[in-house]
């Protein structure tokens, strides 16, 4: 959005509700103008600019410097990089951390301030609360963007080579909890992520509840992630345009494997985009600002984003290249701020 209609929709939810005192740690206008240079900068060096819109990482162990390097060394022009909470921490009685300001603070040109990810612990454990804590966050004015909820998540790959096999989530999408989430983003603007495995049986609770709350921007992570093909006989190219074309309020973000990544509880290739690459291609290009470039980098995977960038930049360079361009930065741009990213 540009300053005119954020200060507007501060002013709309003024007018709703009793606030909090606003504090402004930063101007979206020169947050803005930060972006943009870095975005010019990376093509000027003949680099496709990508604008990640869901990282995550543990605030107590980042090597920031070091961090930043390798976005610059791998063309990582902004990154939403959310903090997730570690159990230690949560139960030490941290639930929510600002650090995501910090990070902005430091390299303003290179962060997009992101709310905490929903998940385990703080999301699970707690889902109220977490939600009062976002609620808090984003009705601060200080952040552009929240975090990652976990509404169904099988145990990532890494948690199960690590034995972690217990951590299944499951929190109904159309439940009490994803109601007060829908409504908050409905309210303040910020988009929110969620994580949902594509299922059959998951499919109508997401739609009823992207109809009901039309104003809420939902950016549904992991495109063509298929953990089980069984449980999702529906999911293709042709459903998943027309769910693009009856809900103007749904984004897809580009977080998904190379083409031989195997999701080992299946013993399946879960990344379907390689297995019809053209019909997934004709649905980016009939909606190409609703595909946003993803890397997926967490607290367990710091030091592997070259190899990230690697995978992410394999699919858009599978994609022409004007094509590649929108899903890069530039649909990441005119979601965040209602503008298009012009030259
Ligand atoms: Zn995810």
């Amino acid at each position: 959005m540009n300053r005119r209609t954020f200060l507007t929709s501060i002013g709309a939810l003024a007018v709703g509700a009793a606030l909090p005192a606003r504090t402004h740690a930063f101007d979206p206008q020169s947050l803005r103008q930060g972006y943009r240079r870095r975005i010019l900068g990376l093509k000027a060096a003949g680099m496709l600019p990508i604008f990640d819109i869901e990282s995550s990482y543990n605030p107590y162990r980042i090597d920031l410097p070091a961090f930043v390097q390798g976005m610059d060394a791998n063309g990582i022009a902004v990154m939403a990089l959310s903090v997730d909470m570690p159990g230690k921490e949560y139960s030490a009685g941290n639930r929510w951390s600002d650090h995501s300001l910090d990070l902005v603070r430091d390299y303003p040109d290179h962060f997009l301030p992101t709310g905490n990810g929903g998940n385990h612990p703080a999301w699970t454990r707690n889902p109220d609360q977490f939600l009062d804590d976002n609620e808090a966050a984003m009705l601060s004015g200080r952040y552009l963007l929240m975090g990652e909820f976990e509404f169904r998540h099988y145990p990532s790959p890494r948690q199960i080579e690590r034995g972690e096999t217990h951590r299944d989530v499951a929190i109904p999408i159309d439940g009490p909890h994803g109601h007060r989430l829908f409504a908050l983003a409905e309210r303040t603007g910020v988009p929110f992520q969620i994580h949902y495995e594509i299922e059959d049986g998951l499919l109508a609770p997401l739609e009823n509840m992207l109809q009901r709350y039309p104003a809420a921007k939902v950016i549904w992570c992991h495109f063509a992630q298929i953990r089980y093909a069984a449980r999702a006989p529906s999911y293709g190219p042709a459903y998943l345009r027309q769910l693009l074309e009856r809900h103007p309020n749904l984004y897809v973000d580009t977080a998904f494997g190379g083409a031989n990544s195997l999701y080992q509880a299946s013993g399946e290739r879960h990344a379907r985009y390689w297995a019809d690459r053209d019909g997934w291609r004709d649905v980016i290009a009939a909606h190409p600002y609703r595909f946003l470039a993803a890397l997926d980098i967490g607290g367990d995977r710091m030091d592997r984003l070259t190899a990230w960038a690697g995978n992410l930049r394999d699919f858009l360079g599978d994609l022409p290249l004007p094509l590649a361009e929108v899903v890069a930065y530039k649909a990441a741009w005119r979601l965040l701020f209602g503008e298009e990213f012009a030259i």
